[in-house]
């Protein structure tokens, strides 16, 4: 049996930030991750030709100033960032123009905006977890007035959830990510701090299984941990196929939906807590998802470097969401050519359904070709793709803030969680580098 002082599972954001936090005090830290690759959700892949492709569109809230920056900073990194989105356009009467040109508001609807937006960045911490049980929607119906102002939060909130319906969405997230934009210098409708690493998410990644190598952790890729045994209430041994390997400390940087895969969370004689164990049962199809195609093309489609959000294709009542990755890090693509994303946001059973993903592609698809004609002779490749637990445990109320699972299980001491599905606000990425801090302090507080 090989011994660790800490054993992390999972070698995505929040498993190297935790392994890195931990080695960087001296705790020896093995990270067992199943894949051939570190970054989880978060891959930059390359394809011959001179293309980084990143697994999704993995856009960053608050660049420099996010919670994925900030790890990194503890971690002794730091990354180059890539220009802002500028903004956000709609597709309205058959073209794409500025949300502000499409809402029009009134004086006295840009007075009730800034009325909002004043009071949300004043909002303190306490009166946001007030918020975690309403919906946006609840929300919008108590604080705004103008439906144009309804809307902009609706299609706002969605961009930030990857939830299409304000009844699903948290009030509290809403406004703890709205809030820390105007904080940290955005100007609202999406404009000013999201941003990309240079050279993809990859490099995020890198920079932080970098930290975690040179410091002298070990991350041994392709092996998938089977079990963890849990004995005199702690964590025993953990198996891989071919190994045992045992730590007082072990964690689990997995998505929640893969826990039952190495705890017993559904034997009815689990040595865990048994309410700990259902909560964590009723939860495994709280997500999010997604489906869309990735394109490289030839000539840019499009060139204004904003976000592009089709409220919804009537065709598959879902939005049709278009980012152009190259038009804020050209250096992923032969000079000239465009990489974008081109998807939406969905159920789990909508992505999981293979006739109704098929026809919201071909839609797409012939949507996408009117939009951007240029792309019928300018498209060298296409990449279908869909994905189920996009951004971890959905943002919804009753879901985020300290209603989200814990790091920790009180019951066995030594067993500690971390990702995008545990306490730990904030859009995806950010949401899993808060909880592997989160984590990481919860364990040097515990060995003191
Ligand atoms: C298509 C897509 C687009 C996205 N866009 C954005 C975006 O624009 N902005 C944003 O902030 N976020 C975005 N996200 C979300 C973001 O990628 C995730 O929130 C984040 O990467 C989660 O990190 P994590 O460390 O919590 O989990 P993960 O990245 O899932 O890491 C968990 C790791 O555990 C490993 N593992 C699982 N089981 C085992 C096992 N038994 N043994 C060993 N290893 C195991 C997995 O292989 C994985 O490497 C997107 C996600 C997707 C899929």
């Amino acid at each position: 049996m090989k011994q660790y002082d800490a054993i992390v599972i999972g070698a995505g954001i929040a498993g190297l930030g935790v392994a890195g936090l931990l080695q960087s005090k001296g705790i020896k830290t093995l990270v067992l991750e199943k894949s051939k690759m570190v970054g989880g959700r978060a891959k930059t892949y390359e394809i011959p030709g001179g293309w980084r492709v990143d697994s999704g569109t993995h856009c960053v809230n608050l660049g420099e100033h996010s919670a994925c920056a900030q790890l990194l900073k503890r971690l002794g990194k730091e990354i180059k960032w890539s220009r802002p989105i500028e903004g956000l356009m709609v597709f309205h009467e058959g073209k794409w123009m500025y949300v502000e040109e499409y809402l029009n508001l009134s004086d006295k609807e840009t007075e009730e905006l800034s009325a909002i937006e004043k009071r949300i960045l004043m909002s303190t911490d306490e009166e946001i977890e007030g918020l975690d049980t309403l919906s946006l929607a609840q929300f919008i119906k108590e604080n705004v007035n103008s439906l144009k102002i309804a809307e902009y939060f609706e299609i706002i909130g969605m961009v930030q959830t990857t939830l299409t319906e304000p009844k699903n969405i948290s009030a509290g997230e809403f406004v703890y990510i709205y809030r820390d934009s105007i904080k940290f210098g955005g100007k609202g409708m999406l404009k000013g701090n999201v941003k990309m690493p240079v050279g993809g998410i990859g490099v995020m990644v890198g920079a932080e299984a970098e930290a975690v190598s040179s410091m002298g952790g070990i991350i041994q890729l392709n092996t998938p941990v089977r079990e963890i045994e849990i004995i005199h209430k702690g964590p025993g041994a953990v198996l891989t196929d071919t190994e045992e390997y045992k730590a007082s400390i072990v964690v689990l940087a997995m998505p929640l939906w893969r826990l039952g895969k190495v705890l017993p969370v559904q034997e009815t004689n689990s040595p865990l807590p048994r309410p700990w164990c259902e909560r964590i049962n009723g939860l495994v199809e709280e997500t999010s998802a997604s489906m869309g195609f990735t394109v490289g093309t030839s000539t840019p489609l499009f060139t204004e470097p904003v976000y592009l959000s089709h409220r919804k294709l009537s065709s598959v009542n879902l939005p049709l969401q278009v980012l152009g990755h190259t038009l804020f890090d050209e250096t992923i693509a032969p000079p000239g050519h465009m990489i974008a994303f081109i998807g939406t946001p969905c159920t789990p059973e909508q992505a999981r359904n293979n006739t109704f993903r098929e026809q919201t592609l071909q839609a797409f698809w012939e949507t996408i070709k009117v939009m951007f004609p240029k792309i019928k002779e300018g498209l060298v490749w296409k990449r279908d793709g869909h994905y189920i637990g996009v951004d971890g445990l959905s943002r919804s109320p009753g879901l985020t803030g300290r209603h989200r699972p814990q790091v920790f299980l009180p019951e066995i001491p030594g067993l500690y969680f971390a990702g995008d599905c545990y306490a730990g606000r904030g859009i995806g990425m950010n949401a899993a580098a808060r909880s592997a801090m989160i984590c990481a302090n919860k364990i040097l507080e515990d060995i003191k």
